[in-house]
Protein backbone atom coordinates (compact mmCIF):
# COMPACT_ATOMS: atom_id res chain seq x y z
CA UNK A 1 0.00 0.00 0.00
CA UNK A 2 1.05 3.34 -0.67
CA UNK A 3 0.51 6.54 1.48
CA UNK A 4 -3.17 5.96 2.17
CA UNK A 5 -4.55 3.19 5.01
CA UNK A 6 -6.74 0.25 4.20
CA UNK A 7 -10.11 1.20 4.80
CA UNK A 8 -13.04 -1.49 6.90
CA UNK A 9 -15.21 -3.13 4.42
CA UNK A 10 -18.49 -1.78 5.93
CA UNK A 11 -17.76 1.77 5.79
CA UNK A 12 -19.63 2.65 2.72
CA UNK A 13 -23.42 2.91 2.42
CA UNK A 14 -26.07 1.73 0.75
CA UNK A 15 -23.95 0.30 -2.01
CA UNK A 16 -25.44 -2.03 -4.20
CA UNK A 17 -24.60 -4.78 -6.91
CA UNK A 18 -22.72 -4.34 -9.79
CA UNK A 19 -21.54 -6.88 -12.88
CA UNK A 20 -18.23 -7.85 -12.22
CA UNK A 21 -15.07 -5.65 -12.70
CA UNK A 22 -11.58 -6.51 -12.70
CA UNK A 23 -9.05 -4.03 -12.62
CA UNK A 24 -5.68 -2.56 -10.81
CA UNK A 25 -6.52 -0.94 -8.01
CA UNK A 26 -5.27 2.94 -8.27
CA UNK A 27 -4.87 3.56 -4.08
CA UNK A 28 -3.40 0.20 -3.11
CA UNK A 29 -2.08 -1.29 -6.63
CA UNK A 30 -3.55 -4.68 -6.21
CA UNK A 31 -5.30 -6.92 -9.03
CA UNK A 32 -8.62 -7.15 -7.83
CA UNK A 33 -12.42 -8.15 -8.71
CA UNK A 34 -15.36 -5.78 -7.40
CA UNK A 35 -18.80 -6.69 -7.87
CA UNK A 36 -19.60 -3.15 -4.94
CA UNK A 37 -20.68 0.24 -6.05
CA UNK A 38 -23.28 2.64 -7.24
CA UNK A 39 -23.95 3.35 -11.02
CA UNK A 40 -25.67 6.48 -13.11
CA UNK A 41 -29.05 6.05 -15.03
CA UNK A 42 -27.04 7.65 -17.92
CA UNK A 43 -25.77 5.37 -20.73
CA UNK A 44 -23.59 4.46 -21.28
CA UNK A 45 -23.28 4.37 -17.16
CA UNK A 46 -20.46 5.59 -15.10
CA UNK A 47 -19.43 3.35 -12.14
CA UNK A 48 -17.46 3.64 -8.85
CA UNK A 49 -16.71 0.46 -7.71
CA UNK A 50 -15.11 -0.42 -4.01
CA UNK A 51 -11.76 -2.20 -4.02
CA UNK A 52 -12.51 -5.69 -1.91
CA UNK A 53 -9.43 -4.96 -0.35
CA UNK A 54 -8.59 -1.23 0.63
CA UNK A 55 -12.47 -0.83 0.02
CA UNK A 56 -11.35 2.90 -1.49
CA UNK A 57 -13.89 3.97 -4.16
CA UNK A 58 -12.42 3.82 -7.84
CA UNK A 59 -14.51 6.00 -10.91
CA UNK A 60 -14.99 4.11 -14.04
CA UNK A 61 -16.41 6.28 -16.91
CA UNK A 62 -16.51 6.52 -20.79
CA UNK A 63 -14.58 9.52 -22.07
CA UNK A 64 -16.51 10.97 -25.06
CA UNK A 65 -13.15 12.66 -27.03
CA UNK A 66 -11.44 9.35 -26.77
CA UNK A 67 -14.44 6.72 -26.85
CA UNK A 68 -12.33 4.92 -24.00
CA UNK A 69 -12.97 3.98 -20.58
CA UNK A 70 -11.04 5.61 -17.77
CA UNK A 71 -10.01 4.82 -14.64
CA UNK A 72 -9.81 7.22 -11.75
CA UNK A 73 -7.21 7.55 -9.84
CA UNK A 74 -5.55 4.66 -12.64
CA UNK A 75 -3.16 2.27 -11.47
CA UNK A 76 0.45 3.27 -10.28
CA UNK A 77 3.26 3.14 -13.05
CA UNK A 78 6.00 1.13 -11.86
CA UNK A 79 5.65 -2.14 -9.01
CA UNK A 80 6.22 -1.64 -5.64
CA UNK A 81 9.92 -2.00 -4.13
CA UNK A 82 11.16 -3.01 -1.24
CA UNK A 83 14.13 -2.72 1.24
CA UNK A 84 14.45 1.00 -0.23
CA UNK A 85 15.35 3.85 2.52
CA UNK A 86 12.54 5.37 3.35
CA UNK A 87 13.80 8.77 1.24
CA UNK A 88 13.99 7.52 -1.63
CA UNK A 89 10.84 5.46 -1.33
CA UNK A 90 8.94 8.49 -0.40
CA UNK A 91 10.44 10.17 -4.00
CA UNK A 92 9.56 6.77 -6.06
CA UNK A 93 5.84 7.16 -4.74
CA UNK A 94 5.97 10.33 -5.17
CA UNK A 95 6.53 9.93 -8.78
CA UNK A 96 4.39 7.30 -8.96
CA UNK A 97 1.18 9.04 -7.94
CA UNK A 98 2.45 12.54 -10.27
CA UNK A 99 2.51 10.27 -13.27
CA UNK A 100 -0.68 8.80 -12.43
CA UNK A 101 -2.23 11.77 -12.16
CA UNK A 102 -0.71 13.25 -15.30
CA UNK A 103 1.72 15.38 -13.90
CA UNK A 104 4.41 13.66 -16.28
CA UNK A 105 6.62 16.52 -15.82
CA UNK A 106 6.63 16.28 -11.80
CA UNK A 107 7.29 13.35 -12.03
CA UNK A 108 10.11 13.52 -14.08
CA UNK A 109 11.80 16.02 -12.22
CA UNK A 110 11.05 14.05 -8.75
CA UNK A 111 12.80 10.84 -10.38
CA UNK A 112 15.39 13.38 -11.75
CA UNK A 113 16.01 14.36 -7.89
CA UNK A 114 16.13 10.72 -7.11
CA UNK A 115 18.84 9.59 -9.49
CA UNK A 116 21.45 12.13 -7.77
CA UNK A 117 19.83 10.69 -4.23
CA UNK A 118 20.20 7.13 -5.61
CA UNK A 119 24.02 8.03 -6.75
CA UNK A 120 24.87 9.98 -3.38
CA UNK A 121 23.48 6.96 -1.24
CA UNK A 122 25.77 4.61 -3.87
CA UNK A 123 29.15 6.33 -2.72
CA UNK A 124 28.95 9.63 -4.82
CA UNK A 125 29.86 12.58 -3.67
CA UNK A 126 27.41 15.36 -3.29
CA UNK A 127 28.58 18.82 -4.78
CA UNK A 128 26.36 22.23 -4.57
CA UNK A 129 25.85 22.93 -8.32
CA UNK A 130 27.55 19.39 -9.58
CA UNK A 131 25.77 18.69 -13.09
CA UNK A 132 22.98 16.11 -12.79
CA UNK A 133 25.01 14.03 -15.80
CA UNK A 134 27.96 13.60 -13.34
CA UNK A 135 25.65 11.69 -11.24
CA UNK A 136 24.36 10.03 -14.28
CA UNK A 137 28.07 9.26 -15.18
CA UNK A 138 28.94 7.81 -11.97
CA UNK A 139 26.30 4.85 -11.92
CA UNK A 140 27.29 4.49 -15.68
CA UNK A 141 30.73 3.96 -14.88
CA UNK A 142 30.79 2.68 -11.34
CA UNK A 143 27.75 0.74 -10.71
CA UNK A 144 27.30 -0.50 -14.56
CA UNK A 145 29.96 -2.36 -16.00
CA UNK A 146 27.78 -3.19 -19.10
CA UNK A 147 27.89 -0.59 -21.78
CA UNK A 148 24.12 -1.64 -23.29
CA UNK A 149 22.63 0.38 -20.06
CA UNK A 150 24.65 3.41 -21.41
CA UNK A 151 21.74 3.96 -23.99
CA UNK A 152 19.34 4.18 -20.65
CA UNK A 153 21.06 6.25 -18.62
CA UNK A 154 21.58 9.17 -21.77
CA UNK A 155 18.20 8.96 -22.08
CA UNK A 156 17.26 9.55 -18.61
CA UNK A 157 20.03 12.44 -18.93
CA UNK A 158 18.21 13.97 -21.62
CA UNK A 159 14.76 13.87 -20.04
CA UNK A 160 16.22 15.60 -16.91
CA UNK A 161 17.90 17.97 -18.51
CA UNK A 162 15.02 18.88 -20.96
CA UNK A 163 12.78 18.79 -18.12
CA UNK A 164 14.68 21.06 -15.67
CA UNK A 165 16.53 23.50 -18.46
CA UNK A 166 14.04 23.66 -21.72
CA UNK A 167 10.09 24.95 -21.87
CA UNK A 168 7.72 22.39 -22.94
CA UNK A 169 6.03 19.72 -20.61
CA UNK A 170 7.25 16.14 -20.16
CA UNK A 171 5.05 13.59 -22.00
CA UNK A 172 3.23 10.27 -20.87
CA UNK A 173 5.99 8.39 -22.12
CA UNK A 174 8.65 10.23 -20.48
CA UNK A 175 7.50 9.44 -17.11
CA UNK A 176 6.97 5.76 -17.59
CA UNK A 177 10.58 5.40 -18.62
CA UNK A 178 12.02 7.24 -15.43
CA UNK A 179 10.00 5.44 -13.28
CA UNK A 180 10.51 1.89 -15.22
CA UNK A 181 14.11 2.57 -14.87
CA UNK A 182 14.19 3.67 -11.02
CA UNK A 183 12.05 0.42 -10.42
CA UNK A 184 14.37 -1.41 -12.06
CA UNK A 185 17.69 0.35 -9.99
CA UNK A 186 16.13 0.09 -6.80
CA UNK A 187 15.47 -3.48 -7.37
CA UNK A 188 19.39 -3.86 -8.70
CA UNK A 189 20.70 -1.98 -5.43
CA UNK A 190 17.92 -2.53 -2.77
CA UNK A 191 15.81 -5.43 -3.50
CA UNK A 192 17.70 -7.90 -4.82
CA UNK A 193 20.40 -7.71 -2.18
CA UNK A 194 18.18 -7.55 0.50
CA UNK A 195 16.61 -10.96 -0.71
CA UNK A 196 19.70 -12.56 -1.52
CA UNK A 197 20.72 -11.59 2.34
CA UNK A 198 17.53 -13.27 3.70
CA UNK A 199 18.08 -16.48 1.73
CA UNK A 200 21.88 -16.88 3.11
CA UNK A 201 20.31 -15.85 6.64
CA UNK A 202 17.68 -18.70 6.19
CA UNK A 203 20.73 -21.01 5.09
CA UNK A 204 22.54 -20.36 7.99
CA UNK A 205 19.95 -20.51 10.62
CA UNK A 206 18.47 -23.83 8.92
CA UNK A 207 22.54 -24.99 9.33
CA UNK A 208 22.84 -24.14 12.74
CA UNK A 209 19.51 -25.86 13.82
CA UNK A 210 20.74 -29.29 11.60
CA UNK A 211 23.39 -29.09 13.71
CA UNK A 212 21.81 -29.39 17.20
CA UNK A 213 21.59 -32.12 18.58
CA UNK A 214 18.20 -34.00 18.87
CA UNK A 215 17.46 -34.74 22.41
CA UNK A 216 16.28 -37.94 23.61
CA UNK A 217 18.54 -40.04 21.27
CA UNK A 218 21.97 -40.89 22.09
CA UNK A 219 23.76 -39.31 25.29
CA UNK A 220 23.63 -36.09 25.93
CA UNK A 221 26.38 -33.63 24.63
CA UNK A 222 29.32 -33.04 26.29
CA UNK A 223 29.15 -29.08 27.76
CA UNK A 224 31.06 -26.78 25.83
CA UNK A 225 34.27 -25.82 26.75
CA UNK A 226 35.22 -29.66 28.12
CA UNK A 227 38.50 -30.83 27.61
CA UNK A 228 36.79 -34.20 26.97
ZN1 LIG B 1 -7.38 -1.15 -3.43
Amino acid sequence: MSHLDYYPPDMWQNVGGLEPKSFVCGFCGNRVASHTGIETRAQPPARIYLCPLCNLPLIFLMRKSTSREEQIPSPLPGQPVHGVPSELRILYDEARRSSSAGAYTASVLVCRKMLVDLAVAQGDAYRKGKPFMDYVGYLTKELFAERRSQGWLDRIREQGNKATHELGAMSEEDSLQLITFVDMLFKLFYEFPEMMKDEQDDQLQDAVSQSKPVRGNGPDPKPSGMPF
